[in-house]
């Protein structure tokens, strides 16, 4: 008998998520997280939207399970006080060129099963009356959460089924063997291994190293991650009042645009940008010299801001499968059966809307390993 039946690498809201799930059928399961607490890295560093599903191809696996995780969602929340609003998003033209792109999204996002309703330039300004409009599309389904609120209830959910969740773990080598796979770990300096019968590699940003752990070659898989830093900056206080809602731009070219958030501490941020990290250091230091860049992308949804009105905030880091300038690719969530990798499941690229999500891809990573 192997030493847990699942261990599950990486505990952020993906592998918090699917360690809620599955332990409560197959509670030896062992969550094996590198810091010292979960939800330090990607899920505590995002904007926090439930997203409907708008903008993601059609059939995709970002459409169809942002669309399911999002509804799995408000019923959590719900049921278990997880901290949310269901608080509904703008996305607005600015000129009759972006309201021609404005239909293609609102189409795309009826294909993929979304409730959402356009609206001319008078209704948009009577929801929304100092933004930059000349019409736009009003999402129902969009809200916020809380990360943390989120990933404490799959924490908690996880440990009362008898799941184990070890932090200060960091996975350094996996080997197969006759009992399934010995997992290498080291704790403070402390070397040691187990054996599991399966392993779920959540590792967020290190999730390609972890893949190739287990003798997948990156580049021929096309599982190899570009990071894709995202920076915010706060609106002073006295503006945070100038929306009431989520307010977003038509996309320009990667992201959906540095749009506005509202947080928990009710404050009004802008972001994130798109910023490719090409020597892969983590840095999560926002730059003063990006104001005046993201002042004019803010005034172009809401002409009120001036430069001095904002200030560098946090930012977070994407796990992008596609290189700078590429289109989007959809989430990669393998079990690598047919590379003779039985009970070994990978999830590359889980940038956004991975946190929307969470609990459908719980449900489809049970579905790949227990059918
Ligand atoms: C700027 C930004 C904005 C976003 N906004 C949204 C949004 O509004 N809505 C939305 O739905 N999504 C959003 N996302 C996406 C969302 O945040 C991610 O999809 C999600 O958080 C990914 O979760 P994860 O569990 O895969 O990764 P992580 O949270 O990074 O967790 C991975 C964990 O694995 C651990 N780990 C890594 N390697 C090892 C190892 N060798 N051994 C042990 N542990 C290891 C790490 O320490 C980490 O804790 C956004 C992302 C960014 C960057």
């Amino acid at each position: 008998m192997p030493d847990f039946e699942v261990t599950v690498i990486g505990a952020g809201v993906i592998g918090l998520a699917i360690a809620a799930r599955l332990s409560e059928r197959h509670p030896s399961l062992v969550v094996v997280e590198k810091n010292e607490r979960y939800g330090m890295e990607t899920s505590s560093r995002n904007s926090e939207v439930i997203h409907a599903g708008i903008y993601y191809t059609p059939g995709s696996l970002k459409a169809r399970l942002c669309v399911e995780g999002r509804e799995q969602l408000y019923t959590l929340c719900s049921k278990h006080d997880i901290p949310h609003k269901r608080i509904t998003k703008i996305i607005t033209a600015t000129n009759e060129e972006e309201l021609a792109r404005i239909e293609a999204i609102y189409r795309n996002g009826i294909t993929n099963g979304v409730e959402l309703k356009m609206l001319d330039r008078r209704a948009t300004l009577k929801l929304e009356p100092n933004i930059n409009t000349v019409g736009s599309i009003f999402s129902p389904t969009t809200g916020i959460i809380s990360a943390h609120g989120l990933m404490d209830y799959f924490y908690h959910a996880a440990i009362n089924n008898g799941a184990t969740v070890q932090h200060y773990c960091d996975v350094m080598g996996i080997e197969s063997s006759s009992r399934g796979y010995t997992i290498f770990v080291d704790e403070h300096g402390h070397r040691s291994s187990f054996t599991t019968e399966k392993v779920i590699n959540a590792a967020g940003l290190y999730a390609d190293r972890v893949a190739s752990m287990v003798g997948i070659d990156l580049e021929k898989a096309g599982y190899k991650q570009y990071f894709a830093k995202g920076s915010y900056f706060v609106v002073t206080p006295s503006k945070a009042r100038l929306v009431s809602r989520l307010v977003y731009p038509v996309p320009l070219n990667e992201g959906l645009g540095v749009h506005a958030v509202l947080d928990w501490g009710g404050r009004l941020k802008f972001g994130p940008d798109v910023e490719y990290l090409h020597d892969k250091r983590i840095d999560y230091f926002v730059a003063e010299a990006k104001r005046s860049a993201f002042a004019a992308s803010i005034r172009r949804i809401l002409p009120a801001i001036q430069d001095e009105d904002i200030t560098p905030d946090m930012s977070g880091i994407r796990a992008k499968i596609q290189k700078e300038g590429e289109p989007p690719k959809d989430f990669l969530i393998v079990h690598e059966r047919e590379r003779g990798l039985e009970g070994v499941v990978n999830l590359v690229g889980m940038d956004s809307p991975g946190l929307t999500s969470s609990p459908a891809i719980a449900r489809y990573v049970e579905e790949l390993l227990y059918g």
